[in-house]
């Protein structure tokens, strides 16, 4: 049986980026760049002014002085004659410094009047102006390959005049639940059924991350049913199956799977929740056969699915950020294996804190909703007391 790590590291080996398309950029945030971007052009693209003021030599201002109105220049204008010696152009943010200028006095240390506009202050050359290429040159490499796109890059990509941008693919995830007593949400309850939670779950887990869920349904606890659904689910870049998974009388997944030629890489895991975990590829293609109980699947989603889908969508980091959090109330822990314990974390003079978000039992949903991070407790350790310190990952 692997350790958490032995088996995370089995999976993350195992997983490849996906192939590239272009995209329309507004469709590429929170995605991966695919190729190097260099800039096209010099930003800014020339010398602008970075205030309302006016343009003038600043050799006509070495104190305060007196000089005639020439023009006006708005942005989105620009002028081609020259500002003379003794005169000032009042001119708006970002409009292109006209020629002759070598400064900007904003307006909050002029006075106009009439036609001519008093400078109050000493000016230098370069005053408030933005320079051209100051920001960027033309083919400085901006964005390498893997570059994370949020609005930040999204801006830099619009300025250079980018429409498509090439990113990962997303991931085509299909999501299979499986027992005979589920039913699908809006259906009517009798007894000895519930509702198929795991599958809407496992799907808003998938697209959060940033894949594409495609949901197969239910499939029974016989080999038929199974075998046609999990065929299906074999079309798509990964299959995640719940439930059916452990050592029970109708737990059939993992021999219909090798049927069909799926390797197992691994089963069980020495981890709780989650210990019935399966891993494994069919020709490279990976399949997770997570645990049928809501929070179990849902965690081995967090610790093992959701960095494997990260990496096939080229991004370059997988795991949450992992803090180190001091306990504010003791846990119960026997040795033998990690426990993922879902927390509720509070930060205190820039420190996290974290205590039980609730019973921990795998059958208690309510637990996950107030949690904000799961302490991954080590294989060795015992009960914690108050005061300990625990690694967290944070979720939110
Ligand atoms: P199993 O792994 O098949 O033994 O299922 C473990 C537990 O998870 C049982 O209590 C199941 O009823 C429950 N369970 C299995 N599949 C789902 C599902 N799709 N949605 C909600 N609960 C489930
Ligand atoms: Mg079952």
């Amino acid at each position: 049986m692997p350790t958490f790590e032995e088996a995370r590291k089995i999976i993350l080996d195992s997983v490849v980026s996906l192939g590239v398309e272009k995209v329309e950029i507004l469709s590429a945030v929170g995605r991966v760049l695919a190729e190097d971007i260099s800039a096209p052009w010099d930003m800014p693209l020339w010398d602008n002014t970075a205030m309302d003021g006016y343009a003038l030599h600043a050799a006509d201002c070495p104190e305060t002085v007196t000089l005639k109105l020439a023009g006006f220049l708005p942005a989105g204008d620009h002028m081609t004659a020259e500002v003379e010696r003794g005169t000032a152009v009042k001119i708006m943010t970002g409009a292109p410094i006209p020629p002759g200028a070598d400064a900007i006095v904003p307006y909050e240390e002029t006075e106009e009047k009439d036609d001519h506009v008093c400078i109050k202050v000493a000016v230098k050359p370069g005053d408030h102006i933005r320079f051209k290429g100051e920001d960027v040159k033309t083919g400085e490499m901006v964005l390498p390959a893997g570059t994370l796109l949020r609005p930040s890059e999204i801006s830099m990509l619009a300025s250079f005049g980018k429409v498509f941008v090439p990113v990962h693919r997303r991931v085509r995830v299909a999501i299979l639940s499986t027992g005979d007593e589920l039913l699908e949400p809006g259906e009517a309850l009798v007894p000895g059924k519930i509702i198929n939670s795991n599958s809407l779950a496992l799907a808003a887990a998938v697209k959060q991350a940033g894949g594409i869920p495609v949901m197969l349904g239910i499939a029974r606890d016989n080999r038929e049913s199974l075998r046609e659904k999990l065929i299906e689910g074999l079309m798509a870049d990964v299959l995640i199956t719940s439930a059916g998974v452990s050592a029970g009388d109708c737990d059939y997944v993992r021999d219909v799977l090798s049927e069909l030629m799926v390797i197992q890489a691994f089963w069980k895991v020495d981890i709780k929740p989650g210990r019935p975990t399966a891993f494994g590829l069919r020709d490279g293609k990976p399949v997770f056969s997570l645990p049928g109980n809501p929070v179990s699947s849902l965690l081995t989603f967090e610790e093992f699915v959701r960095p494997a889908l990260l990496k096939m969508m080229g991004h370059p980091r997988v795991l949450r950020p992992m803090v180190k959090a001091t306990l504010k109330e003791g846990i119960r822990k026997k040795t033998g294996r990690v426990n993922f314990i879902r927390v509720a974390v509070e930060q205190e003079n820039g420190e996290f804190f974290v205590k039980s978000a609730g019973k921990q039992d795998t059958g208690f949903l309510k637990t996950l909703l107030l949690a904000d991070g799961i302490a991954v407790i080590p294989v060795g350790q015992g009960d914690l007391k108050a005061g300990d310190r625990v690694d967290v990952h944070l979720l939110n």
